[in-house]
């Protein structure tokens, strides 16, 4: 299992970044794994991880929950509206917040529940079409959204394109976060986490790299 090993990883890039050994959380993505391997990560102490879908948290996580104490689960992926109940109820920190729909529906469920989940809006910072998230020149204006509305606002969230260097797409969100007083960034996976720590990371999304490739059946 490559838990410990990505711990240590993390550790050594606090440090050579100059930050305090365990700033960082480790998000576990255990998206699309077998059972066994999460509950091999649970068994060895970890405690968050994170999920891309609803459907397939909700089948896993309210039982592994109940199983293991002080379980934070957060939600990576896109979320549609009509799923964004099921979401609040189920996950305790939402990375996807890309849309005032989106932002409308989870203030009407915060105010209906006296509480939400923590908030990251994603930013789409290589401006792919296919991509979810907000601009980075709409940034501004969208959290002043949000924030006008009570959403209880985390952070950042990018996934940068895949074939570009990562730096400038972790460099922008950080830039992007200083402007609009926001200190979370959730920046970082199985191939880049270390550069993003030395960005100033709080959260890094590490799937393959801790339960070993995915496989789609
Ligand atoms: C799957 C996923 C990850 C983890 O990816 P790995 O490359 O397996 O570490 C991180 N963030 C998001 C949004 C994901 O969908």
């Amino acid at each position: 299992m490559g838990l410990d090993d990505i711990k240590a990883r993390i550790a050594k890039a606090e440090k050579s970044a100059g930050r305090h050994v365990g700033d960082v959380q480790l998000i576990a993505v255990s998206k699309v794994q077998p059972l066994d391997r999460v509950v091999s990560v649970l068994e060895a102490g970890h405690r968050l991880f994170g999920e891309n879908k609803v459907q397939e948290a909700q089948g896993k996580w309210p039982d592994l929950k109940d199983r293991f104490g002080g379980v934070s689960v957060h939600l990576l992926g896109p979320l549609q509206t009509n799923k964004a109940k099921a979401a609040v109820e189920l996950f305790d920190t939402i990375h996807s917040l890309d849309r005032e729909k989106l932002a409308r529906k989870l203030a009407d469920l915060a105010q209906a529940r006296g509480s939400s989940p923590d908030l990251f809006v994603q930013v789409n910072t290589g401006e792919e079409p296919q991509k979810a998230g907000v601009l980075p020149a709409e940034t501004e204006a969208f959290v002043a959204s949000c924030r006008a509305m009570d959403l209880p606002l985390a952070g950042l969230m990018c996934i940068p394109p895949a074939e570009e260097e990562p730096s400038l797409h972790f460099a922008l969100l950080r830039k992007l976060s200083e402007n609009v007083g926001l200190t979370g960034l959730s920046m970082g996976m199985s191939g880049d986490f270390e550069t993003a720590v030395a960005l100033g990371a709080t959260h890094v999304r590490v799937g393959s790299a801790i339960f070993g490739e995915r496989t789609y059946g």
